[in-house]
């Protein structure tokens, strides 16, 4: 699975790296902030994901992928739809977990899985009425519960369901997670910017201040969720949405793409400055509609010299 957008939790990303068999029941515990909705949402997003050929799901940019994130997948639910209330504090009781039930035993609309994501507390009815579908439900249908006290399930609801534990970040990578930030809105400050300076800087200075590689990996991966955000127009308060949103469609999808190989470079030993003046001059030539004229193996333009 491709679990970049989760913060923190590395035993739990090492746990869902791979080829991995979803299951169909699942609880997501932990507490608030600790990542239980991105997760809930990658995974629903893995199940629907349409993108063809790839390794990692899910993509974040096919049409599923983004409806998920926009709430507007058909076979994505939350509790909220059964319950008819957005108040999150809202209980689930029975009535709720029925008209679930009922709903589960319809075929998908458009995708091979039909997922249900429930967020509140159950009370026990409600819990008890879901039973037989966590045992026993359609194959394509999935359940994935969330909660900040798994205590508060009944012992039949939780040893029907594997459990992913989610736990907030550590204070380290918040720390180390600020200047992450900060490149990262640099890059995007740049490729919003329309000149070519901005870039080459960014390039020049990354190597400068000796930003590990690791660094530099979590940077393109940030980047590009930025960029697919800004794509989707998910997050209302994002910060380049405009900016991106007055960028063609088909070079944002170049620039995605151009981030998601960054990372991978990052994974094959290449060293800041080379990745990230190949970064710099590639996504300008994105920007211009030029074709591409570097090389992508070993051979990466070079800013400021070798390191
Ligand atoms: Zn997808």
């Amino acid at each position: 699975m491709r679990l970049d957008e989760l913060k923190g939790n590395r035993s739990l990303k090492r746990q869902l790296e791979g080829p991995v068999d979803l299951p169909h029941a699942c609880v997501i515990a932990g507490p608030e902030g600790s990542g239980r909705h991105t997760l809930a949402r990658l995974l629903a997003q893995t199940m629907v994901c349409t993108q063809e050929g790839l390794e990692a799901r899910p993509c974040g940019l096919c049409r599923s992928c983004q409806k998920v994130v926009e709430g507007i997948h058909p076979d994505v639910m939350w509790v909220e739809q059964f319950t008819g209330s957005e108040d999150k504090g809202v209980e689930v009781k029975i009535a709720a977990a029925r008209a679930l039930r009922q709903d589960a035993y319809i075929r998908p609309n458009e995708a091979r899985r039909k997922v249900y994501l429930i967020d509140r507390p159950m009370n026990v009815n409600a819990q008890n009425a879901l039973l037989k579908l966590l045992e026993d439900g359609p194959d394509y249908a999935a359940f994935l519960i969330l909660t900040d006290n798994p205590a508060s399930l009944l012992e039949t609801v939780r040893s029907r369901c594997v459990l992913f534990q989610t736990a907030p970040p550590e204070e380290e990578s918040e720390l180390q997670g600020e200047s992450e930030v900060r490149w990262v809105q640099r890059w995007v400050k740049a490729l919003c910017s329309g000149a070519e300076p901005p870039l080459m800087e960014c390039a020049v200075e990354l190597q400068q201040e000796k930003v590990p590689r690791e660094t530099l990996e979590r940077v393109y991966s940030s980047l590009r969720q930025l960029l697919v955000e800004g794509l989707t127009a998910a997050r209302r308060r994002h910060p380049f949405r405009e900016q991106l949103a007055a960028l063609p469609r088909d070079r944002l999808i170049q620039l995605i793409q151009l981030a998601e190989d960054g990372r991978n470079q990052c994974q094959r030993n290449v060293s800041v400055g080379h990745s990230a003046g190949w970064f710099a001059v590639r996504s300008w030539q994105i920007l211009l509609g030029e074709p591409n004229h570097v090389p992508t193996q070993n051979q990466y333009p070079m800013v400021g010299g070798m390191e």
